[in-house]
């Protein structure tokens, strides 16, 4: 259950930011690559359930899923690579670099305004 570890750091770096803003966060957008086998609903509970109490309670977690890409060695092009599909989108191609996965990063944060 790697959500909860994930929670929690998020949870750390809001925080952080959090001291620094001097503000309540609202809204935290996460963004991560296609291969974080990552369940969005027990991460937003996980992160709910630790943020109790702090100046996070309530905030919500909004998750991005960044496409996984690669690029085409025939034809120089960078695609969005489609596992059903396993080719170039431009030219059919087969000879192709992936390139790494996206990390897990939180994008922002939004702060409730006054
Ligand atoms: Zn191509």
């Amino acid at each position: 259950m790697h959500e909860a570890a994930i929670a929690e750091e998020l949870l750390k770096i809001v925080l952080e930011q959090a001291k620094v803003n001097e503000g309540r966060p609202i809204v935290g957008k996460v963004s991560y690559g296609h291969f974080y086998a990552i369940n969005e609903e027990v991460l937003s509970f996980a992160f709910k359930a630790i943020a109790e109490g702090s100046v996070c309670e309530g905030m919500k977690l909004v998750v991005e899923h960044k496409p996984l890409k690669a690029h085409c060695k025939m034809c120089g092009s960078d695609f969005v690579f489609d596992i059903t599909k396993c080719v170039c989108s431009g030219c059919g191609s087969e000879e192709f670099d992936m390139f790494a996965d996206e990390p897990l990063i939180l994008e922002e944060i939004e702060f409730e305004t006054e």
